[in-house]
Parts: structure tokens; sequence; C-alpha cells
């Protein structure tokens, strides 16, 4: 990477969004930078199949689609760092983007910096995470092959992984907060359908615990409604209840909501700050979809073309 480089466009997070910003920015002859972060590609290489995007009627694998996203930016000229970003100055025109210990300027950024995993924030969660604890089904879904495991959440992540992880798992329980899934009506079928899973619900972890050799043995419950507990024999435990947005980079700068989303002006991509656009699940806590984050990105790119042309005028 040169040092002290200048872009008209920095895009900060490679995940659907930030590479179709790079797509259309780099078809206007913008010559974007994207810096792809610690996970290159975003949300959906951590994702099996793809079923719901459009214009792959078979589905398509996550990490798959993702490397068509960027092979197609690069096509047009986008340039790649992959690497974190640890600062970024909005105070000032160029703003400054600190990656380690260099320094790039920009005209303008593109936020779509995604969302990660929520936890339960169980001090045995944390203990035991990377050793039976989990929040990527994909990842980590092969070290339980014959075993018991129970995934955590009542959304379509938690039904999506309670299937997928039944490929490896000899069964798998489905722990819910409450009596009813979130999930939409297709997942929860397949959820409630399948031989390899029961649903436990009105249930929340309270305690993971450990094996003598290290692993997960089992896991302490709460019964949300009466408050009783009791424990389940289990070799491994899934979390998916949601995501946070990736906004901590951007704490003191922008104005974020009670839920720690970026705030966008209503229709656009536009941050209060004039040449700063936010795109994807980092300003997004309702719709979440790939498509959804993809065509916001485009929004960033159409924003930050024209912001940069009046600019000009
Ligand atoms: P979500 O829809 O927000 O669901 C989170 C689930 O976790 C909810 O059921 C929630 O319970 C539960 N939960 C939250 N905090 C909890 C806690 N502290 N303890 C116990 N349970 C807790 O999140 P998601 O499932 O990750 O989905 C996010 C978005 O991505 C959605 O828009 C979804 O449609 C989309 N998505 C789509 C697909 C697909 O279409 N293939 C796959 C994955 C995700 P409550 O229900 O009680 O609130």
């Amino acid at each position: 990477m040169e040092e002290n480089k200048h872009y008209k466009v920095v895009i900060i997070g490679s995940g659907p969004a930030g590479l179709t910003a790079a797509i259309y920015t780099a078809r206007a002859d913008l010559k974007p930078l994207v810096i792809e972060g610690v996970q290159p590609g975003g949300q959906p290489t951590i994702t099996s199949e793809i079923e719901n995007y459009p214009g792959f009627p078979d589905g398509i694998l996550g990490p798959q689609i993702m490397d068509n996203f960027r092979l197609q930016a690069e096509k047009f000229g986008t340039t790649y760092i992959t690497d974190a970003v640890s600062k970024v100055d909005l105070k000032q025109r160029p703003f400054r983007i600190t990656i380690g210990r260099k320094e790039i300027t920009s005209d303008t950024i593109i936020i779509s910096t995604g969302a990660s995993a929520r936890l339960l924030g169980l001090e045995s969660e944390s203990r035991l995470m990377g050793h039976g604890v989990s929040a990527c089904a994909t990842c980590d879904g092969w070290f339980f092959r014959d075993k018991e495991i129970i995934v955590v959440g009542g959304g379509d992540s938690a039904c999506e992984e309670a299937v997928y992880l039944t490929k490896f798992a000899s069964k798998v329980t489905l722990i819910h907060r409450r009596d009813e899934l979130r999930a939409s009506k297709i997942m929860q079928r397949r959820a409630m359908n399948h031989p390899k899973i029961e649903i436990l619900w009105n249930h929340v972890p309270i305690e993971f615990i450990a094996s003598e050799t290290g692993g997960l043995d089992s896991v302490r419950l709460k019964n949300t409604q009466t408050g009783e507990i009791h424990f389940l024999k289990c070799q491994g435990a899934f979390i998916a209840i949601g995501h946070q947005p990736n906004t901590e980079l951007f704490t003191n700068s922008l104005e974020l909501d009670k839920n720690n989303y970026i705030v966008t002006q209503p229709g656009t991509t536009k941050t209060a700050i004039p040449g700063v656009f936010a795109c994807g699940d980092v300003q997004d806590s309702i719709y979440q979809q790939m498509v959804t984050a993809a065509g916001s990105g485009a929004m960033a790119a159409i924003d930050t073309e024209r912001f940069l042309t009046e600019e000009e005028e």
C-alpha cells in the first residue's frame, strides 16, 4: 500500500453494500478504494447457501457470491486493502483514515462496516467461545459430527443454523426465549418439521458448563415463564440471536440511533456530515437482507457521485 495516498472515494467494509458501492463508483470512474476489514466479503461469507438473492434460482454459496461481487468491482477499477481501519477523522475534508501505521485521505467516505453477531453476554459464553460455544455454524459445525448441540435464538438465523447443523449433529435443540418464533414462515417450517430438531420454548441459557477435558458439557437453562432452572447435556452451543452494527469507529463523530445504527437522512444514504455516506446493515436495523444491503450500496454510490459532481460545478 502507498502511504499518504489520496482518493476520491474510500469505502470501508466489503460486504454486499460496500462491494456494490464499489461496482457503481468504479463504473463512474471514481477509482474507489475498498478497505476490506477483518472479514472480507462480510456476513455472507460465514453463511452457507444463499437462496433468496435474486438471479440464482438454485441458490449460491455465500463465499462464492462475494468472490463474484469482488471480481466485478475489480474489473471496473476498484482497488483493495485487506486490513482494518483503526481511526477515521471526519472533522475536516479531506477525511483522514488510519490503517495500522498508515494514513490515507479521501474526498468522500462510504461506510459499509456491516454488523456482527450479538452474544448473550455470559462470562461462561466468552470463556468457552471456540471451545464448544460458537457464533458461526458454517465455520464450526463440522466439529460437532454426531454430537448433541443447541442453537439459541428464534429468528431466521437460528432456524437456518439449526437446519444446517443437522448435517453434522445427531440432535439439535433450538432454544427460544418465547413461545413463538420470529423467523419467516418458510424457515420456521423447515426447523419445526425437521426430525433431528427439537424446540425448547420459553428458555434462555444462563451458564455454559465446561467438561473435564475443556469442551462443553452442558448448559444451565432458565424457564422464562416459571423461573425454573434445569440442565441440558450438549457438546456444542451456537448463539444466533441477531446482530449489532459495527459503529465503534464513529461513536464520537456520527449520530447513532438508540441501537447504535448510523442515522442517515430518510430516503438517502447521507449522514449529517457532507461527503460521508452509510449503507447496508450498519445503518439498517429493519430489513438486513443481502439484497437490501446491495441496493443501499448502489444508493450510496449514486449519492457520492452526485455530491462530487455538485462540488465540481
Ligand atoms: P433477529 O431476527 O433479530 O432474531 C433474533 C432472535 O434472537 C429473536 O428470536 C430474539 O428473540 C432472540 N434474542 C435476541 N436477544 C436475545 C437474548 N439476549 N437472549 C435470547 N434470545 C435472544 O436476528 P436474525 O435471526 O439474525 O435475523 C436478522 C435479519 O437477517 C432478519 O431480517 C432476518 O430475516 C435476516 N436473515 C435472513 C435469512 C434468510 O432469509 N435466509 C437468514 C438469516 C437472517 P425474540 O424473538 O423474543 O425477540
